[in-house]
């Protein structure tokens, strides 16, 4: 039972925080956020509210510059004032803003953000008592193979839920009317936005796989789908 303790600790320690951050995050949207109003948006969220038979899409901006879009545990979708930006300024068209809006419905479809909420506690608990049994054979390094091998694990979990997102906003996007090029466009259109001096990687393509991945899997959908349909 001793030796099981450290674990215990480390397992209460790694929900503690992760509650903390959530909590943290969720008050963070709630003041700093407020509902998408931009008439060209709410028609395709129409159109996709209609596809999926639920009376409406309530979609957020988060005052926040990076380039991301994302689904909170609760359900609610936002949409960073630096994405949106990038849409008013003609970077992005509406099509390919509203992927990434059936992109984060797809998230919440999956159950993703809430089952995100039980992984992160897991995970931290396991890097923090991977690092005191590491650390106890390989002193110094013992937290940094902790770090990352649980983070490799993380990756792992998080490509999945990426392309089952994707797979979803295809569908989504198709069924709507809206098609599957506007996604497509907007991944190659980040990967130029990354790669322009001094603009950043946007976050949103940071914690998602590779463009040319996802643009494959996307194709290889559609025509799954239409020799199925
Ligand atoms: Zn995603």
């Amino acid at each position: 039972m001793l030796k099981l303790l450290p674990i215990l600790l480390a397992l209460l320690y790694g929900i503690a925080m992760y509650r903390f951050s959530v909590w943290r995050t969720k008050r963070d949207l709630d003041e700093k956020s407020t509902e998408l109003a931009d008439p060209s948006l709410r028609r395709m969220l129409e159109r996709m509210a209609k596809a999926l038979d639920v009376e409406r899409i309530r979609v957020h901006i988060y005052e926040i510059s990076p380039i991301n879009g994302l689904a909170a545990p609760d359900g609610r979708i936002f949409i960073t004032r630096g994405f949106y930006e990038r849409y008013r300024a003609g970077d992005v068209s509406a099509e390919e803003l509203a992927s990434v809006i059936a992109h984060e419905i797809g998230h919440v479809a999956h159950g993703h953000a809430r089952r995100r909420m039980i992984d992160f506690s897991g995970q931290n608990a396991l890097r923090t008592a991977l690092a005191m049994v590491l650390g106890r054979f390989i002193p110094g390094v013992g937290a940094m193979i902790a770090t990352f091998l649980t983070s490799l694990l993380a990756a792992r979990l998080s490509r999945k839920d990426e392309y089952e997102a994707d797979a979803y906003a295809s569908a989504l996007m198709m069924k709507s009317g809206l098609g599957t090029d506007a996604q497509k466009s907007l991944f190659r259109k980040l990967e130029k936005l990354s790669g322009n001096a001094g603009g950043g990687t946007p976050a949103w393509m940071l914690s998602h796989p590779k463009s040319e991945e996802r643009i494959a899997a996307i194709e290889a959908n559609e025509r799954r789908w239409q020799v199925e349909g």
